[in-house]
Order: structure tokens, then C-alpha cells, then sequence
């Protein structure tokens, strides 16, 4: 029977393989390998009357060749040092991949949101915040948190306040935390940035023919039978934009089950459907599929895991049915099953690269704060001024009429969301191909070999820069 490993451990597998196809020294791999600072908290909290408890806390800083360190805060039970060091190290591959200037952090707190009223989710999140500032593990040029599972835009804008109370005159403080909301400097398209970053990826994949016919499916994202476990902040907007391609959703997993309908969910109806019911069964149309994790082995074209680690094992990788498994949340996959599935010739696009986006917006963000103005305000009428003119001299030139909803068509200087958008596509079409090249290249059989092998020569390359290794 094979060993079973830890998040870190799979983590540092993949790592090890993918090192295999460099010939960097053993020193400088090891120095891109390990975790560089990990800091374990525990503080009290008053939880009503004179009642304390205890909570446990982390913030790892994996890798500081860039600074500052970025990477999410995770509010659940399950937080443990393994799981925040193993997401800090993927935080690390994922900004070199999609070329964020920043080294690879992640945070946690081993609390239960859902079963924690938001007083005290507030009081948790402000000391926490007040840990992290003592020990300046936190600051717009040190360390930069956003949000992960079981936090959203409240706990950043908790976060925010708390570092601003006790950092009143720094110019840049706003770039303490990404993921805020829009009114307190935060960016549009952050909330939904990570499942955006999942359909551009997507869309940029199933464009190759020879890929594709090598599964047995057509290019494109029309038609394609898309089945989403976990319906929050990064599944909820996956499936939701994928819908936009042409895409069905034609099953959901949730905590209390797995839900399918062949002619396609709708994805907005289902999740106010959930809220008011407290559950996606008996959504109207849906049928209910029984059985533990039974919603990921629904026949699929495209599987997109979204809620947490090590959902698809080696107990339940032969069952799985879908063609592409789009790695949404970070290591869902276990190694073991990942040979399973890799035999039997599924293409699993990693979570370094596909779930890149929500740092792509942060990163964005985080510029966003340290100029202090948002992004197409300087240029927006200007581009719709020249663009104005240049069609005022082709009416003049052709003697032809262009009709005010042929200009209004084209005269629309972009906004910050369109430059968000855009920059988003950008980043994550370009890292796929920077990727499928360096598998192509190296002859290397997986994309998640070729995506940790693209991120360790680029992070080699920053410390040959620096002149710390040849
Ligand atoms: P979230 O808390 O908003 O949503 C997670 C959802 O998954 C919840 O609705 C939860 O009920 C559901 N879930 C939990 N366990 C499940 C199970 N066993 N089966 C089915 N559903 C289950 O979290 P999120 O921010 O969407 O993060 C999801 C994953 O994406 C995590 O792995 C996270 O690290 C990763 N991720 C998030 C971001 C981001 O910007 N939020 C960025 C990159 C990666």
C-alpha cells in the first residue's frame, strides 16, 4: 500500500519532480524549496461573560527572493501548519508562473466560520491582524494577506482598519491587504477574479486541436459539460462565466451533496435557491446524486474542483469520469491519484497555474494602492476623444454616415474593469502557453511538471539576478 503524504509533502513532490528536468544545484533548489519563515501564534479571545478561548493561528512566508510575500487567510477547522505551509509554497510557484512580483505567504486560522457568530469572527480577525503587525508579518512592502476559503472582502476590510488604526501615517497602507471591498480601495473584479482567471484559462486550453483530439473533444468552450464541486467565492464565479462561453454546468457539489441536470444549472438561480434553502438539493430541475463525493464522478467533459485538498484520492480516481480536471481549489489531487488519473489519460490543468488569477486582480490591487489612483481614470475620456476624432476624419474622407450606434459601439474609453479583465486574460493566456511550451520542450508528459518546472527556472533566474547563485 502506498504511503499516504501530507498537503506539504505532495507539495514538495511535485516540486522534486519537476526539478529533475533543471540542472541547478542542490543548494539553490533547496533554498527555492523551503519555507522560509513560519510563524505559529495562539492568543486569547473573550467569548462572552468571562469565558476565553484559545485560538490557533499561522502566517508562513514561503519564499521572500521577491517582496513582499502574498498569499490568502483560510478560516476553517481544518487549518494546520502542514496545510498553510503546503498553500504558502503553491502561493510561491503560482505568482512566478503568471509573473507576480511577489513571493509565495498563506495564513490561517483554525476556526469554523460557519459555526462562529461575526462578532467574534471580528475580535478573532482583529487580533490576528495586531499579531501579525507585532511581529511585522504584515505591511504593504513585507506581507500581504487577501482572501482564501472561509474569508471574504469583511475580513479584509477588518484587517484593513485594524493595521490602519495602529499604522496611522503610512502613505501606503492601503496596500496592506488586497480583496477589499471597492469603497475602501479595493479593485473591481477582485471578488471574482480567481473563477474569471478559471474560464480564461479554460477557454485558452480547449483552443488547441491536437489537445483536444487527443481527449476526444471539440475545441472550444461551447457545449462543453462542466461539473463544479463547491459553490463558493472561486466555484460560484467559475460556473456562473463559464455559462457565458457557451458552456453547461450540468453538476454541483456542495457540503450537504451533489446535484445534476443534463440540459444545464443555472448557476445564479441555484445559489439564492441554496441561501434561502440552506442546501442545493431539491433545486427544481435537478436530480439528487447519492453516494460520498459522488458529485465528482459524474461524466463530464471538464471537472472543476473548487472547495478544498485531496477531494479526488486514490479511494475515488478510477471513478471519475471527467476528461479535464481544472484545478480551482488548491491540491485537490493527490499525487497517488494523480498517476491514476495521468494513466488513464485525463488532462489536469494544476492549481498553480488555473486558480493564478485571484493574485493576478491582488497584484493588481496592491498597485492600485501604492499609486493612489484607479486604474483608466487619467486616460478613459482621452481614448474616447481620439477615438471620437479618428471616426469625425473617416465620415469627412469616405462622405459616409456613421450612425450614433455604430459610435457609440466603438467610441468607449476602458474603465477599470475592462483594464482588469483585460490584463487578466492577458496574463493567463500567456502563462498557458509559456507553459504547454516548456512541456513541449523538455518532453515533459504533465502540465503540473511543466508548470513548477516554468516557475523554478524563473525563480532560479531571480537569484542569479541577485548574484546569490550562478
Ligand atoms: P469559499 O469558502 O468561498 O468556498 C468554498 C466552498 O466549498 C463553500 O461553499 C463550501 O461549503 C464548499 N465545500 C467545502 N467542502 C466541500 C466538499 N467536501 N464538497 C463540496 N463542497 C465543499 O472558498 P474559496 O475562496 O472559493 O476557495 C475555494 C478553494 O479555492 C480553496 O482551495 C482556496 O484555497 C482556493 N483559492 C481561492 C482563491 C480566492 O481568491 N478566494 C484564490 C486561489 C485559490
Amino acid at each position: 500500500m502506498s504511503k499516504v503524504t501530507t498537503f506539504y509533502e505532495n507539495v514538495e513532490r511535485s516540486f522534486d519532480k519537476a526539478a529533475t528536468y533543471t540542472r541547478f544545484p542542490e543548494g539553490l533548489l533547496e533554498q527555492i524549496k523551503l519555507c522560509n519563515s513560519v510563524y505559529k501564534m495562539k492568543f486569547p479571545v473573550k467569548t462572552g461573560g468571562n469565558d476565553v478561548k484559545v485560538i490557533e493561528a499561522y502566517r508562513v512566508q514561503h519564499s521572500h527572493h521577491r517582496m513582499p510575500t502574498k498569499g490568502g487567510i483560510r478560516y476553517s477547522i481544518h487549518v494546520s501548519q502542514d496545510e498553510v505551509m503546503a498553500l504558502a509554497a503553491l502561493m510561491t510557484y503560482k505568482c512566478a508562473i503568471v509573473d507576480v512580483p511577489f513571493g509565495g505567504a498563506k495564513g490561517g486560522i483554525k476556526i469554523s466560520p460557519r459555526n462562529t457568530s461575526p462578532a467574534l469572527l471580528e475580535k478573532i480577525t482583529r487580533r490576528y491582524t495586531a499579531e501579525l503587525i507585532k511581529k511585522n508579518f504584515i505591511g504593504p512592502g513585507t506581507d500581504v494577506p487577501a482572501p482564501d476559503y472561509g474569508t471574504g472582502e469583511r475580513e479584509m476590510a477588518w484587517i484593513l482598519d485594524t493595521y490602519l488604526t495602529l499604522k496611522p501615517s503610512e502613505v501606503e497602507g492601503y496596500g496592506c491587504v488586497t480583496g477589499k471591498p471597492v469603497s475602501l480601495n479595493g479593485i473591481r473584479g477582485r471578488t471574482e477574479a480567481t473563477g474569471r482567471g478559471v474560464v480564461y484559462g479554460l477557454n485558452e486550453i480547449v483552443s488547441y486541436k491536437d489537445d483536444m483530439e487527443a481527449l476526444g473533444l471539440s475545441t472550444g468552450l461551447e457545449g462543453k459539460r462542466i461539473v463544479v464541486q463547491g459553490l463558493g467565492n472561486v466555484g460560484f464565479h467559475a460556473a456562473n462565466i463559464i455559462t457565458e462561453y457557451g458552456a453547461k454546468v450540468i453538476g454541483v457539489a456542495e457540503l450537504e451533496g451533489a446535484i445534476y441536470c443534463e440540459e444545464g444549472l443555472n448557476i445564479k438561480k441555484l445559489l439564492k435557491y441554496r441561501k434561502t434553502n440552506g442546501s442545493i438539493i431539491g433545486f427544481p430541475g435537478s436530480e439528487e446524486i447519492k453516494g460520498e463525493n459522488a458529485g465528482l464522478e459524474i461524466d463530464c467533459d471538464i471537472l472543476i474542483p473548487a472547495a478544498l485538498e485531496s477531494q479526488i484520492t486514490i479511494k475515488n480516481a478510477d471513478r471519475i469520469k471527467a476528461k479535464i480536471i481544472a484545478e480551482a481549489a488548491n491540491g485537490p489531487i493527490t499525487p497517488n491519484a494523480e498517476e491514476v488519473l495521468l494513466k488513464k489519460g485525463v488532462m489536469i490543468i494544476p492549481d498553480i497555474y488555473i486558480n493564478a488569477g485571484g493574485v493576478t486582480v491582488s497584484y493588481f490591487e496592491w498597485l492600485k494602492n501604492l499609486s493612489h489612483v484607479r486604474f483608466g481614470r487619467m486616460n478613459k475620456r482621452f481614448e474616447e476623444y481620439t477615438q471620437s476624432n479618428m471616426l469625425d476624419v473617416i465620415e469627412k474622407s469616405t462622405n459616409k454616415n456613421i450612425s450614433k450606434r455604430e459610435r457609440s459601439s466603438v467610441v468607449r474609453g476602458a474603465s477599470e474593469i475592462d483594464l482588469v479583465n483585460s490584463g487578466l486574460e492577458d496574463t493567463m493566456i500567456e502563462a498557458y502557453q509559456t507553459i504547454r511550451e516548456a512541456k513541449r520542450k523538455n518532453k515533459i508528459t504533465d502540465l503540473r511538471t511543466a508548470a513548477f518546472y516554468v516557475s523554478i527556472v524563473k525563480i532560479a533566474d531571480a537569484y542569479g539576478s541577485m548574484g546569490i547563485f550562478p
